[in-house]
């Protein structure tokens, strides 16, 4: 498959659309000077923006989300353009940008509000955790959420008082610039420096050369970069967060509303075409409804409807799969299905590029006859494919769904909630949906991360802003005495005193001792 971008020698990304194949635009790459100067000039407009307070930042994050309303038809059809969706998923991505501005701008203050501890030991100290911002935070991101990934991931490290420096993929570079640019519009009209937030573009030199001089580095995309960022990052001990990939299992039981479960395996499985790290990728079912499960979903993959729709339009039925973004994940789509059907894979539906459009498009695919020798099932394929495996039982379902170096999201159907939640608590995933799919990406409100290879940390939630800050502990003296008594000088009484002391306090037999003295 031809590339879509190139180096010029000018050092020009062009970024064409996967839809149409058309050149949309071109971004010039940062070197790595460049980077640096982004920056030191980040660093001077942290200054700025750390020293408002919670409400002015909101203020000024409000008045963005506002922008971001007011432009939602240029962005829905940039998002369209330049990856490939539908206009329904470019809605969600604007929308779940002015969600998150609005979660942490009413929430900020109280999730990082001093905490006062009282110390179990110390009681004569005051002891205060402060949430501090880091400075300058560096975020490395992937074009699957072109807009969510960039200036949603954005906006807690901003609550929080940092600046930021985004490099977004080189497939999708241009929504994140527009984002950039209507953030810079409330900058502007708050009389703020635009370079509070900055977008820089390259390859993997320029969010390389990132690492190197930030002072955090969020970053989501695959694990194998992730690991790469992971060391650049240790050699300077900086912290960082990953949000990496996935192979999320669906297991549905004997007792599950089978016309839901469907429902939700299909939209789970082809929603953005599966570029979604928590898509469905794999589904366990119970033999005994394993074919009437897969008759329904085999018959709701053949209705669904492949295109282009940036442009809204008269009709009332829009289409429902879009195109797929990355030349290079259709080819791993491909190897996954030829190394299913090599080892007994059966095609249900689907299985090859969609010729009948212009554009990078995948048919919605269903297979069935898969287990765990195959790629389909263990390695994250990141397309349209949805591999049914029937399954004994609950148990073998839950042995398979565990069988894996991933552990991101998961999904259980059964009309037992309970048995589901039960279920749920043994899935190795950051979040399990009972009788749902996706769905906690969502819930702003709680955290939202992997476990095993899928990451390290959380977005969302009030951890979903800590990660962007410092804890700072203050610890103050409450009486003033002229000094301590494990302060100089040290003498023999002192030391006998102490040593009293230690064993009054953490002897078990003294302990037990002094209680049956006081009667207790
Ligand atoms: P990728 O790892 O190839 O690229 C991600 C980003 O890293 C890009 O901006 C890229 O230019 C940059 N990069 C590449 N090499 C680098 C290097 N050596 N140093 C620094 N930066 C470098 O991932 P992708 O193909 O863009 O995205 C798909 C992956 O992202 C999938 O694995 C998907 O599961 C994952 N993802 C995870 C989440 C999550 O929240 N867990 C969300 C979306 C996507």
């Amino acid at each position: 498959m031809a590339q879509r971008v190139s180096i010029e020698p000018q050092q020009l990304i062009e970024v064409h659309s996967p839809a149409t194949l058309e050149k949309i635009g071109e971004v010039a790459v940062t070197t790595p000077d460049g980077v640096s100067v982004v920056v030191g000039r980040a660093r001077e407009a942290f200054r700025v923006w750390s020293s408002l307070d919670f409400k002015k930042r909101a203020e000024v994050l409000l008045a963005a989300r506002d922008n971001f309303v007011t432009h939602r038809e240029e962005l829905i059809e940039l998002i369209c353009a330049e990856n490939g969706k539908p206009r329904l998923e470019a809605i969600v991505e604007i929308t779940y940008v002015c969600d998150v501005i609005t979660f942490y701008a009413r929430r900020a203050r109280r999730f990082l509000k001093p905490q006062r501890i009282t110390p179990h030991l110390l009681r004569n100290k005051k002891v205060t955790v402060h949430y501090q911002p880091r400075g300058v935070v560096g975020m490395i991101t992937p074009w699957n959420f072109p807009l969510i990934l960039t200036i949603g991931e954005a906006i807690p490290a901003l609550m929080a008082g940092n600046a930021v420096v985004i490099k977004p993929s080189e497939w999708t570079p241009l929504i994140a610039i527009r984002g950039a640019e209507l953030l810079h519009a409330a900058f502007n009209s708050h009389g703020l420096p635009v370079e509070i937030l900055q977008i820089i573009n390259g390859y993997g030199e320029t969010g390389g050369a990132l690492v190197d001089v930030a002072e955090m580095i969020a970053f989501t995309g695959s694990v194998r970069t992730g690991k790469v960022v992971a060391e650049r990052a240790a050699r300077r001990l900086i912290p960082v967060s990953l949000e990496l990939g996935g192979k999320d299992p669906m297991i549905v039981l004997r007792d599950a509303d089978l016309e839901r479960a469907a429902n939700a395996a299909v939209w789970g499985g082809f929603t953005n075409s599966g570029q979604v790290c928590i898509s469905v990728e794999r589904v366990y079912v119970e033999d005994a409804v394993a074919d009437e499960f897969t008759r329904r979903v085999v018959e709701k993959t053949n209705a669904l409807r492949q295109g282009y729709d940036a442009v809204e339009t008269n009709t009332e039925r829009r289409i429902d799969l879009g195109a797929m973004t990355f030349p290079k994940q259709v080819e791993v789509v491909e190897d996954h299905i030829a190394d299913a059907k090599a080892r007994g894979a059966q095609i249900l539906t689907g299985g090859r590029r969609n010729q009948n459009l212009p554009g990078r498009y995948f048919e919605p695919t269903v297979l069935a006859n898969v287990d765990h020798s195959m790629k389909i099932m263990t390695e994250e394929t990141f397309g349209p494919v949805l591999p049914i495996m029937r399954v004994r039982d609950e148990r073998e379902a839950l042995r398979l769904a565990n069988d894996s170096r991933y552990g991101l999201n998961a999904s259980v159907f059964t009309r037992d909630k309970a048995r589901g939640e039960r279920i749920a608590e043994k899935v190795e995933a950051g979040i399990t949906c009972v009788n749902d799919v996706i769905a906690g990406f969502g819930v702003t409100d709680a955290p939202s991360g992997g476990l095993k290879e899928s990451g390290i940390g959380k977005r969302h939630g009030a951890e979903g802003i800590r990660r962007f800050c410092h804890q700072q502990v203050i610890v103050t003296d409450r009486f003033g005495m002229k000094s301590e008594i494990f302060w100089y000088p040290y003498s023999a009484k002192t030391e006998r005193l102490l040593s009293r002391m230690l064993a009054v306090m953490f002897s078990s037999r003294i302990g037990a001792k002094l209680k049956s003295l006081l009667g207790k």
